[in-house]
């Protein structure tokens, strides 16, 4: 290895850095050397299109209400946990964020309250990112296969599935490759902890691109980078930057 082709993706902007989607995180990801900043997605009640993980306001603000239910302006006034007294922002803003940046996106559409896809969201969040211009930079990303099936038809854009735990425990790999296949899936993302060489070699032999999501510590960055997966996503980007570099260093020395 001469290089490392493994993609950083700061997982909604560096959350044990920088709180949970906050903006210092994403303008701290913003210029960063990482590829990727990934984030979650919610409409409010009045058709504006927020930047939070949770379909709530619960756990991760000082203020309690489903986003869905929400204005943008009582979404807006919630102050986020541990994120320096800075509040919910939305797509728009984040696009103005990241518009000279060279991180490109990877954008997740989260289920509502229920569990449920949202109704027309998708069409929705791929016409505003084309009219910030930002879509030709983005890559979705989903756990629900019929989020994937939408973005494919809103949007020629890649696509990859988030495989849950205990989804493929529940399918087995072959059938969950073969319906990744019947979804036009390219793309795996595998839980960082259970993510292996065996698993690697299957998904890669079967024709599928394989990355990572939650590698949060040390060790399992490490472990990212030694496998040479093709993107994971951190939520310390700083020190997913710091370990990438020293690797680098010591094949170069
Ligand atoms: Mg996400």
């Amino acid at each position: 290895m001469t290089q490392i082709r493994t993609r950083i993706a700061s997982h909604r902007g560096g959350t044990l850095e920088y709180g949970d989607s906050t903006l210092p995180g994403f303008e701290a990801t913003a210029g960063m050397p990482v590829e990727e900043v990934e984030f979650d997605l919610h409409p409010t009640r009045d058709g504006a299109v927020m930047v939070n993980h949770d379909a709530t306001l619960d756990r991760t603000t000082d203020t309690h209400g489903v986003i869905a239910g929400l204005t943008e302006a009582e979404v807006r006034a919630a102050t986020i946990n541990y994120g320096a007294g800075t509040h919910p922002i939305s797509l728009q803003d984040l696009c103005a964020c990241f518009r000279y940046s060279r991180v490109d996106f990877r954008c997740e559409v989260k289920a509502d309250a229920n569990g449920l896809p949202y109704k027309g969201f998708v069409p929705r969040v791929v016409h505003m990112l084309y009219e910030e211009e930002m879509l030709s930079r983005t890559v979705f990303s989903s756990f629900m296969l019929e989020v994937l099936d939408e973005f494919a038809t809103a949007s020629e854009r890649p696509r990859l599935w988030l495989v849950s735990v205990p989804l493929m425990r529940q399918l087995g790999l072959a059938t969950l490759l073969g319906v990744a296949r019947a979804h036009g899936l390219r793309e795996l993302s595998f839980n960082a902890e259970i993510a292996d060489a065996s698993l690697q070699a299957a998904v890669l032999g079967a024709g599928f691109e394989f990355g990572c999501w939650g590698a949060h510590t040390a060790p399992l960055i490490r472990k990212m980078l030694a496998m040479d997966v093709k993107v994971f996503t951190t939520d310390r980007p700083t020190l997913a930057v710091a370990l990438r570099r020293q690797l680098l260093e010591g094949i170069q020395a």
